[in-house]
């Protein structure tokens, strides 16, 4: 796969869509209109590869990690995973993470266990457990920020040892800054449970991502161009096809005319050791706003993969780079609105996936989200092709 005006062109033909971005938002559409509706779909992605951020690869040590982060599925949604079954297997996983607090590899989210450890306790029951946090939790009149919510439901320590550093380094911003809505719930836990989600499927693809992204796209009726950016052909987008499916950022399709959407990155700092294993779970959290990065990621443990040699991530937040977490600010959102107001009257093209919506989703969401927007297409189609 190459770029699209090198070699062979596929543009001798027109398509009935043209889908910008091979992530799971526009490999769900594009496998779907070609599967369902027999549609001719060129899907193009600027990235040198499919998948969006979801995509893994085996590193020079043979490796299988996750190039933009560790991705780890998780669904209560049955028809997600019946639709994502048809293009993998699954190996069983349950994610646990540790945090590192006062020189301590502690559970979270905070659960009995961690309360234990961390204060030299012996909580023995689910009740002993929310009488102390309870006892520790100090009332805030009225809730407004993140920072009054876990006060509010954890007190001050716990507070400043898992949460202030954390935010501060993941946002940028003081947790005291943030909407209340970003830190709604507090996980906490007052059993034994460990398990970091409590979904009902929980599993990684069994020969990774990237290879089930091939497989949905492997469809004679699906041309896939990787390296070629819609900024290159969007002046001829409606001669290339029909309808365009855009995936990419929302601002970014409208000329940024009403200003940029702000977004937190993330700088990766991929490693291979020289060691069997670095760290006992998949991802250990540093929420201590001295240390630079937030966490470490092992991908062994989430692959089952066997070998003497490891890798794993540093992720540390950064201003700068592509776009992964949207800014959780009110006035954010209304910037967010206007550019939604302006899609929403533009014809022929769908807007669909995280960045065209301009929210943090997961995958099995985006999926979901896929399928339903493929739905009401295929209800247009079917009332279109009826006598
Ligand atoms: P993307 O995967 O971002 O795909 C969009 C694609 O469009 C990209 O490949 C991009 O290159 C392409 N594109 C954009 N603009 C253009 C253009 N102009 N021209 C051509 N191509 C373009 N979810 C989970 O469920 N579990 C996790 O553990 C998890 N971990 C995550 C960790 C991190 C660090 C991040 C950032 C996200 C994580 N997610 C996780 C969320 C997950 O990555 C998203 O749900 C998913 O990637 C969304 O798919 P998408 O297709 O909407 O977007």
């Amino acid at each position: 796969m190459s770029g699209l005006f090198g070699g062979e062109s596929p543009l001798e033909q027109r398509y009935d869509y043209l889908v910008v971005g091979a992530g799971f938002a526009g490999s769900v559409i594009a496998e779907r209109l070609a599967s369902q509706h027999g549609a001719r779909v060129l899907v193009i992605d600027r990235r040198n590869h499919v998948g969006g951020n979801a995509y893994d690869e085996p590193n020079e040590a043979g490796i299988l990690y996750h190039k933009y982060g560790p991705h780890i599925f998780h669904t209560n949604s049955d028809q997600v995973v019946d639709y994502l079954s048809q293009f993998t297997e699954w190996r069983p996983y349950e994610h646990r993470v540790r945090a590192i607090v006062r020189d301590k590899m502690v559970p979270i989210p905070i659960n009995r266990t961690t309360l234990n450890e961390l204060f030299d306790l012996d909580l023995k029951t689910d009740e002993e457990a929310a009488d102390y946090l309870a006892s520790r939790a100090e009332p805030v009149d009225e809730i407004k920020t993140s920072e009054d919510v876990v006060i509010n439901a954890v007190g001050q320590e716990l507070y400043e040892l898992f949460f202030r550093g954390y935010t501060r380094k993941q946002w940028g911003l003081d947790p005291s800054e943030l909407d209340k809505q970003v830190t709604s719930r507090i996980p906490t836990r007052t059993n034994t449970d460990d398990r970091y989600f409590g979904d009902t499927f929980q599993a990684m693809p069994l020969e990774g991502y990237t290879k089930m992204f091939e497989r949905m796209l492997d469809n004679p009726l699906i041309d896939v161009r990787t390296g070629v950016d819609f900024a290159e052909l969007k002046d001829r987008a409606f001669e290339i096809a029909d309808h365009l499916i855009y995936t990419g950022p929302i601002d970014e399709y409208f000329d940024f005319r009403f200003g940029k959407l702000p977004y937190r990155s993330l700088k990766f700092d991929h490693q291979t050791l020289e060691q069997e294993q670095f760290q006992p779970v998949a991802v250990v959290n540093y929420p201590d706003e001295q240390v630079p990065y937030t966490r470490i990621s092992e991908y062994k443990h989430l692959t089952g993969q066997e070998a003497p040699v490891t890798t794993i991530t540093y992720e540390y937040p950064s201003a700068e780079g592509d776009p992964y977490y949207p800014i959780p600010r009110p006035e954010n959102q209304e910037l967010f609105k206007r550019y939604e107001a302006l899609a929403d009257s533009t014809d022929g093209v769908t807007f669909v996936g995280r960045l065209a919506t301009y929210r943090y989703y997961n995958m099995d969401q985006i999926v979901g989200q896929a399928l339903a927007t493929f739905r009401r297409m295929d209800e247009r189609h079917t009332s279109q092709s009826e006598p």
